[in-house]
């Protein structure tokens, strides 16, 4: 006869903190349970692990009560409404606490062996919760301890990674195996994050540490399948909560996955996949609202190679630029670098190198990077190389199999990156990743863009499911975004005006357009303001800064014909002529017209000098440097079509003078 086989389901702390999510559980367990053995493990309620981390500080000031009596309270209040009486179990846990923290403020000494013991309450807090409501509905479900279950390697001699972020054991267990069978239960629900060690006191295995747990369980019962719930249906193209147009990943492989996963796509804990690869364990990631709905599937290969499958952004980077000239074919120079690095206690993430230089970024989940920690550090290295901190910075990362395959087809969306400075720029030899790292404030643009390049035009396939919007069609609500007040009132006109229409309509509103222009009005250091008419000529919006004594700024014959039909009777003197590789019939036209005139480059000056005998001009210089988003629109530099380089100003000189022109203005624009 063939044996029934186990499947582990993980909830996360989300998942088991409302009465709504625990019926979601209980319909999942049971419908799970009707072909497998079913072991589920849970996280505390959100929120309670982050409490309990807090206790020992506020115990040792004698102010740990009033946390305690908060944690008793949510959950009596949880336990009532689910309609479970496990009031005894919550107090005796509950007291344990308070025990644990007076006798730690006699002492006055909070070690890592007390904390585990501390947050592991809120894990069995949560399933004592848990398992009372699966049996009040009616599953055959065992309370299991986890501690009986998982242990740790044990003494490595650092009592805080031994007792609050343990390396656990992992593989087949056939012991656990037999003890379950023993039990003999269809369902057992047991905690996450905690295990024992060899000498079977509590300890953790690290903060978000339950996937690891749930991992670890489906290994040692050789699971079909691991399923992990959270909020979240699965991984996503980028961040969903920074860009809601993400698309839900349908399939991974394993370190596609474990990259997202160390990427800070935070659904899933990074050391929650080696033990299912190791066991070839397919993973699945679910969300709890809505199981109905495909999350993401990852397993051993998928038949989607060469494609991008997210962009994403890790923040908090640090990078150590070494510079050095002696360091080509100098033996030994990275050996010493890290060394350095290494007394220091600091792990390294990426690395570039070059004749001259040598950067490496440090990763804040893998480091404390305080000044205290990197001064001692760039000191050292100083000995031998010029070091020198930059921070903060992001890594940016495309994320996908073999991306290697597809470098040529990268190369429009990599000019996303024009302008912004890129400090390192790695492809991971497993081929797994590009990345670059760029200052921190980039990041968010950097990842919407190379998002839009990559996604933005991709429906769903076998691959790629709905968007983030698409699933949960929660338009972010107005106090979430930075929607101004007045489209918080006009929204539903707007909206039924547009579907009258039945398009798309762009919306000004007037009072902002006024409330701007006239702070700009106020600025005492501004004699006058010009609109720059390529922005919007729309007739209402010239009207309304019209009104206002707002001047025109035009960069064509057309902007300025549009002003004088709309307003025959303006002055020519409210207008700015500023065009660019302008034939010379317009320069004779503007002239003509009376308007003021800038002038941006050598050309007209040298060759039609005739025109501008007399005549007014505002020179546009080239600061040197600029930006534009993107390279034929860049405001400035050497490579720009803007300006006259200040290199040119003897040319300039002359070329004025033989004119006959009269310079009454300088123009710069450096973006
Ligand atoms: N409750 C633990 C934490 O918040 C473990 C987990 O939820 O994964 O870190
Ligand atoms: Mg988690």
């Amino acid at each position: 006869m063939e044996e029934t086989p186990w499947l582990v389901l993980k909830f996360g702390g989300s998942s088991v903190a409302t009465t709504d999510r625990w019926r979601s559980i209980s319909r999942i367990v049971m419908e799970r349970a009707q072909n497998a053995n079913v072991v589920v493990v849970c996280s505390a309620l959100k929120g309670i692990s982050d409490m309990l981390e807090s206790l020992p500080e506020a115990a040792l000031g004698g102010q740990h009560k009033a946390i305690l009596h908060a944690i008793r309270v949510q959950h009596h209040a949880l336990a009532e409404d689910l309609g479970v009486d496990v009031t005894e179990g919550i107090d005796s846990l509950c007291e344990d606490l308070d025990r644990l923290c007076l006798g730690a403020s006699l002492v006055g000494e909070f070690g890592p062996r007390l904390r585990a013991r501390v947050m592991s309450a809120g894990e069995l807090l949560s399933t004592r919760i848990g398992a009372g409501f699966l049996r009040h509905v009616g599953i055959d479900c065992a309370w299991l301890d986890a501690r009986e279950c998982l242990i740790s390697e044990g003494d490595t001699g650092d009592d805080w990674r031994d007792f609050l972020s343990a390396r656990m054991r992992d593989g087949e267990s056939p012991d656990l195996q037999q003890k379950l069978h023993k039990k003999g239960h269809r369902v057992y629900l047991t905690q996450g994050f905690i295990g024992r060690n060899p000498s079977g006191q509590t300890v953790l295995l690290g903060r978000g540490g339950s996937d690891v747990s749930a991992a670890l369980f489906a290994a040692a019962l050789r699971a079909h399948r691991c399923e992990i719930y959270s909020d979240v249906p699965g991984m996503y193209t980028a961040n969903p909560q920074r860009v809601p147009s993400a698309r839900l990943l349908r399939q991974l492989d394993y370190e596609e996955a474990q990259e997202l996963a160390s990427m800070g796509a935070k659904v899933l804990h990074p050391r929650a996949l080696a033990p299912l690869q190791k066991a070839n364990i397919p993973l699945r990631l679910g969300a709890t609202q809505s199981p109905q709905h495909q999350g993401t599937d990852i397993l051993q290969e998928t038949r989607f190679r060469g494609r991008v499958k997210s962009v994403s952004a890790k923040r908090g980077i640090t990078l150590v630029r070494m510079d050095s000239i002696g360091m080509w074919q100098q033996v030994g120079f990275l050996a010493d670098a890290f060394a350095c690095f290494k007394r220091h206690g600091l792990s390294i993430d990426l690395v570039s190198t070059s004749e001259t230089n040598v950067t490496v970024s440090l990763d804040p989940t893998a480091n404390t990077l305080d000044p205290s920690r990197l001064q001692p550090l760039i000191r050292e290295l100083s000995a031998f190389c010029h070091a020198e901190i930059v921070s903060p910075c992001a890594t940016v990362s495309l994320v996908g199999r073999d991306i290697r395959t597809i470098l040529h087809e990268l190369a429009p969306v990599l000019s996303a990156f024009e302008e912004r400075r890129v400090h390192l720029l790695t492809q991971a030899a497993s081929d797994l990743n590009l990345s670059f790292v760029v200052d921190e404030e980039e990041a968010d643009r950097l990842v919407a863009k190379l998002h839009g390049l990559l996604f933005g035009s991709q429906s769903q396939d076998d691959l790629l499911g709905k968007t983030w919007q698409e699933s949960f069609e929660k338009a972010p609500k107005d106090s979430e975004t930075s929607a101004p007040e007045w489209w918080r009132i006009r929204r539903p006109e707007l909206l039924s005006l547009s579907k009258e229409a039945g398009e798309a309509l762009y919306v000004y509103d007037r009072n902002t357009l006024e409330a701007q222009a006239s702070k700009l009005l106020k600025l005492q250091s501004l004699d006058r303001v010009f609109y720059a008419m390529k922005a919007n000529p729309h007739p209402g919006i010239l009207q309304t800064f019209e009104g206002m004594g707002l001047n025109f700024e035009c960069v064509s014959p057309g902007e300025i014909q549009h002003l004088q039909g709309l307003f025959p009777d303006l002055s020519p003197q409210r207008i700015l002529f500023t065009p660019n590789f302008a034939p010379r019939e317009e320069y004779a036209w503007a002239i003509e017209q009376g308007v003021h005139l800038t002038i941006d480059s050598l050309y007209p000056l040298e060759h039609w000098p005739d025109l501008f005998k007399g005549v007014p001009v505002v020179l546009r210089m080239d600061p040197g440097r600029g930006r534009g988003h993107h390279k034929h629109v860049r405001t400035a530099g050497s490579r720009s079509k803007f300006g006259i380089a200040s290199g040119s100003l003897e040319r300039v000189i002359a070329a004025v003078s033989a004119a006959g022109a009269e310079v009454v203005g300088l123009h710069a624009h450096s973006g």
